[in-house]
């Protein structure tokens, strides 16, 4: 299914969940960008992912790489230099005293909306595909439904434009984003998830497990180790 003469951009960060979007987006527009920030993460590691992500998938899907269209890369060390966050300087992963974790960036994704907003009113691209997601996060208030609806209409209103914004994760699990990018890309798909995307927050690319690189204890790791257990259960037949 594709939507005829319809663009989009996708926030591309090289991990699992935007990879999975990436591949949703050239599965429904004629012609899909995509874009990533450096913000100073820590997690960098997963920016240099992108390139090969995209390279990827373009081999190994052809009728993809024909409406893959330009990369590009935003620098918002800004944002980094602002927050003082566990994603952002080298602090301990856990739960701060607001209840929500210590590797919240405030306004991230606010900040990443206007921006992905702004390049596409000069593209000329109308649609915009983000992995926020609300059912197994960490409580991230700007990966909320509301919030990206919300933006949706600040967006519209502020830039005289008529975007669209898709968060296709927004109501299923790890497991179930395995599944989608099965669904979509069946298993080539879900090994170029595994073998080169990367969510870490430790940017550890050294240690391979079945479900991909990383530290194994950090949060995205448990997350997503644990999303692709139930997968590969739920491949089986067997309860999840
Ligand atoms: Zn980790």
């Amino acid at each position: 299914m594709t939507v005829a003469d319809e663009s989009a951009l996708v926030l591309f960060s090289g991990g699992q969940d935007s990879t999975v979007c990436l591949a949703w987006a050239l599965e429904r527009f004629a012609r899909v960008e995509t874009v990533g920030f450096d913000y100073g993460q820590r997690h960098k590691v997963e920016l240099d992912c992108r390139a090969q992500v995209r390279a990827r998938i373009a081999e190994a899907f052809p009728a993809w790489a024909e409406r893959l269209g330009e990369d590009h890369t935003l620098d918002l060390g800004v944002l980094g230099a602002l927050s003082d966050t566990a994603l952002t300087r080298d602090a301990e992963i856990a739960m701060g005293a607001e209840g929500l974790p210590t590797t919240f960036v405030p306004g991230r994704n606010l900040v990443f909306l206007t921006f992905a907003a702004a390049l596409a009113y000069r593209r000329g691209l109308r649609h915009l595909v983000g992995g926020m997601c609300e059912t197994d996060y960490s409580g991230y208030p700007d990966c909320r439904d509301d919030t990206i609806k919300a933006m949706q209409v600040a967006l519209n209103l502020g830039m005289q434009r008529n975007f669209v914004l898709h968060t296709p994760l927004m109501w299923i699990d790890k497991a179930a984003t395995w599944v989608l990018a099965e669904t979509l890309g069946g298993e080539a798909l879900v090994d170029i998830v595994v073998e080169e995307t990367h969510s870490c927050y430790r940017g550890d690319r050294d240690r391979r497990h079945a479900w991909g690189y990383g530290c194994g204890a950090c949060p995205a790791c448990e997350l997503r180790a644990r999303g692709y257990a139930a997968f590969v259960e739920g491949r089986r037949g067997e309860p999840a």
